[in-house]
């Protein structure tokens, strides 16, 4: 499923808060339909860079390019991406369906779809992440596991360019983040989203993705499969950072 075209190209990035810089001369290139891990310990910069992709955050210097177009000075909404994040939460008083189609709702009416055709989306990613059953639903009627599922499924309502989840499963106990993992691949090989997923838990990167980029301090060490990187690390902060797992 995955093609070699890039979707995503991360130019020559540089970002400093204050006095501290904390992404130095980054380039990476995210390709079409791979589900990609920003693997690093905590601060190394992976939320950061998650952000300026986003279009949340903007670079001091250096270019965001999606597909042709360079998107670096493009504000979040003109974007075309979804996002998951730990701390997300959908929205307490609207239902799970009005969660869902949130981000078609939230368009000015030329480029909204019709009414009918929202709940078709809706119904159909309802479908897709094992939940038919819970439109009507509140969000406090739902475990921990199900409303990021739901958050999921918001995102993936906009039909995004990239999808961007740091860290989704975070808060989850161990058991729940586990079958979600597996749960989350499963998605992705149903609809072939290009996807960036940030994490600094090893086991999590190394079992989810197609490709694992391994940050530290700012800059990007590695990037490769997940064989790859665990059988020829090419420094020895990657070995000791991927060291337990091997
Ligand atoms: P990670 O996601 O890998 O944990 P982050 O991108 O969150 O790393 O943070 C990288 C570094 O940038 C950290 O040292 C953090 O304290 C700093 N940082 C992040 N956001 C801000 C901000 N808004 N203002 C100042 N420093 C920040």
């Amino acid at each position: 499923m995955n093609s070699q075209a890039t979707a995503i190209r991360v130019e020559d990035l540089s970002k400093t808060f204050e006095t501290a810089a904390v992404l130095h001369d980054f380039n990476l290139d995210v390709r079409a339909g791979e589900l990609l891990a920003l693997l690093g310990p905590s601060g190394s910069g992976k939320t950061t860079l998650l952000r300026i992709i986003a279009g949340l955050d903007f670079p001091d210097r250096g270019r965001i390019i999606f597909g042709r177009d360079d998107a670096t000075r493009v504000p979040v909404q003109q974007r075309a991406v979804g996002f998951v994040f730990q701390h997300y939460a959908l929205f307490k008083h609207m239902t799970v369906a009005d969660n869902i189609a949130y981000g078609l709702n939230a368009r000015k009416r030329s480029e909204r779809p019709d009414k009918a055709e929202i709940k078709r989306r809706v119904g159909n990613l309802l479908d897709l992440i094992k939940l038919s059953g819970f439109a009507d639903r509140y969000p406090s009627q739902l475990s921990g596991g199900q409303r990021q599922r739901i958050a999921l499924a918001r995102a993936l309502a906009v039909e995004p360019r990239v999808l961007l989840l740091d860290e989704p499963f975070g808060a989850l106990d161990a058991q729940v983040r586990k079958d979600l993992r597996r749960w989350l691949r499963e998605i992705h090989d149903r609809t072939g989203q290009t996807t960036i997923f940030v994490t600094h838990d090893q086991d999590e990167a190394l079992e989810l993705s197609d490709r694992v980029a391994v940050l530290d301090r700012g800059r990007l060490e590695q990037v490769g499969t997940p064989d790859e990187v665990q059988e020829h690390p090419v420094s020895p902060t990657v070995l000791k950072f991927l060291g337990d797992t091997i």
